[in-house]
This record gives C-alpha cells, structure tokens and sequence, in this order.
C-alpha cells in the first residue's frame, strides 16, 4: 500500500470556533491515520511560502490577516490516495459550494473562513508537510486497526 501523506490544517476559526474534534474525527472515523500534530501560531514567512502561488491574488492581505489571527493546528494523515480524498473530506474552497457532509459543507458559509486546509495534490502536500513540520515530528506506527480498514 502507498504512504501517501497530506497536509490537513485547522485554520484559527476552526480552533477558535472549537471545531478541532469535530474535524480531526471525520478523518480518525474515515481510517486515516495521523502521523503529526501540533498546535501554531504561524508567522508571516510562514504563510507566505505556504501560499506562495496565491501571493498575486487580490485577497492574498485578507487570507493572509486570517491565517495570523490565531492558533492553527496543524496535521498530517496518511494512507490510501489520502491527498485527493482529504479534499473531497474538506469540500469545495467557496462553503458555499459544499455538500453537506464535507466539513466545510457543514462548518462554514464563507470562503475567507472556510475553517480548514488541505494540501491540493501529493506534490504539495510534501511540500507543505516538510514546511510546517520537522522530520522528528512524524511518526511511524502500525494502527491496531490496520487490518480492519486495509484488506
Ligand atoms: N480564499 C479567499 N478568497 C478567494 C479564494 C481563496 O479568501 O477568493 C482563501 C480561502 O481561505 C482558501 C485559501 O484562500 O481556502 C486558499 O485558496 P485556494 O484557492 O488554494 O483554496 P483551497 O485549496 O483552500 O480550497
Ligand atoms: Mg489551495
């Protein structure tokens, strides 16, 4: 099986709302398996290599303003296509346009405080789970539960 691994984070009104549990379930409950997580207060270098593509955007300041605002909880989770399925978990980036179900169907209603992030591709994801987080910071074990989630 891949180690396929993403980046998935609480966004400060995701924390501040008290959603942390509610979330991280929907990928504990899913089978996935976390691997990293910790709380941050990023900065603005920070935030700014993570969103380096969106750098140019009209709403690059407000994003940024959000994403300092607060605490973030940072996490990774790993297992089968788990990138691709950690967006479909999260929904679309506009609340708006989320099916109920997705978190930010259920959690949120507008797109500069969609409560979470989640890396877009595996190529992203390693490089996000590398920026936030050290190497001595993930951890390799084997879920009790594997075999009931695996065949
Ligand atoms: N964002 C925003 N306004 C927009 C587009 C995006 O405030 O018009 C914010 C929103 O919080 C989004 C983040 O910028 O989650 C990153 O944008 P991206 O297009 O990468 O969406 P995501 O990958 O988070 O779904
Ligand atoms: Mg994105």
């Amino acid at each position: 099986m891949s180690t396929e691994r993403t980046f998935i984070a609480i966004k400060p009104d995701g924390v501040q709302r008290g959603l942390v549990s509610s979330i991280l379930s929907r990928f504990e409950s899913r089978g996935y398996k976390l691997v990293g997580i910790k709380l941050v207060q990023a900065n603005e270098s920070l935030l700014r290599e993570h969103y380096d593509d969106l750098q140019s955007k009209p709403f690059f300041p407000s994003l940024l303003s959000y994403m300092l605002s607060g605490p973030i909880l940072a996490t990774v989770w790993e297992g089968k296509d788990v990138v691709k399925q950690g967006r479909a978990i999260l929904g679309a980036t506009n609340p708006l346009q989320s099916a109920p179900g997705t978190i930010r169907g259920d959690f949120a209603i507008e797109t500069g405080r969609n409560v979470a992030h989640g890396s877009d591709s595996v190529e992203s994801a390693n490089k996000e789970i590398a920026l936030w987080f050290k190497k001595e910071e993930l951890v390799e074990y084997k879920p009790a539960l594997f075999g009931w989630i695996y065949e």
